[in-house]
């Protein structure tokens, strides 16, 4: 079941202080998950190095390249303390891209790619192949109220789930959105529309983790 909802009606979440919620910046779509996150009262900063990493309740890995992403966070040195936190119980939210770094197995990765095993799922990156590259599908997420308007570019394709892993939402018999302890991760990009609900239940997670 779901945690109990903090939040107030319009779907922000009322805190005595704004959560901190920083938003990997090191490529990729992290500007719109910066506004979302503002827009339903936290504090967003962008995270390139190490110290960024300091105070924060929560993390937000965007949607991007990957492979690219995997590079920068070992040459940045962001991986290794990412890595200390998340099994620390660090909540952290992925999207597109983003679930494909926090996934315990990577297929069509290249081969120095790395990813977090924060998850138990088995990601096919560009796993719907190249003639749908992107498209669009209204879904059914446990804990909305109405459906979510996802839109998938490049999207990793869920091809394993262990048990452990909550599923929030399935399109065409696939995982799309799954959480995973204080780990939420949505197949597309969320930040791409006006909803702000899946950021929503992220930053309910992270406020009730750290009341
Ligand atoms: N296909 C990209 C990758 O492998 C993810 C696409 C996206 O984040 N929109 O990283």
């Amino acid at each position: 079941m779901h945690d109990p909802l903090p939040g107030t009606v319009d779907g922000t979440v009322r805190q005595s202080a704004p959560l901190r919620i920083g938003v990997l910046a090191l490529q990729g779509a992290f500007a719109a998950h910066v506004d979302t996150l503002t827009r339903l009262g936290a504090t967003a900063s962008e995270v390139r190095t190490p110290p960024d990493l300091s105070g924060l309740d929560g993390l937000v890995m965007p949607g991007g390249e990957s492979t690219t992403m995997s590079k920068l966070l070992s040459s940045s040195g962001l991986f290794d303390d990412l890595k200390g936190m998340i099994s620390d119980g660090f909540p952290v939210f992925g999207t597109c891209a983003g679930m494909i770094l926090l996934a315990t197995e990577v297929l069509d990765g290249r081969p120095d790619q790395r990813s977090f095993g924060a998850i138990d799922i088995t990601v096919r990156r560009n796993g719907y192949g190249r003639q749908v590259d992107s498209f669009e599908s209204d879904l059914d997420v446990i804990g909305l109220d109405s459906p979510f308007h996802a839109v998938f570019i490049r999207a990793p394709l869920v091809t394993a789930c262990c048990d452990r892993v909550q599923v929030l939402a399935t399109y065409d018999d696939h995982v799309v959105v799954a959480r995973q302890g204080n780990i939420i991760v949505a197949a597309f990009h969320p930040e791409l529309t006006d909803d702000g609900r899946l950021h929503a239940q992220f930053l309910q997670a992270v406020a009730v983790g750290s009341q």
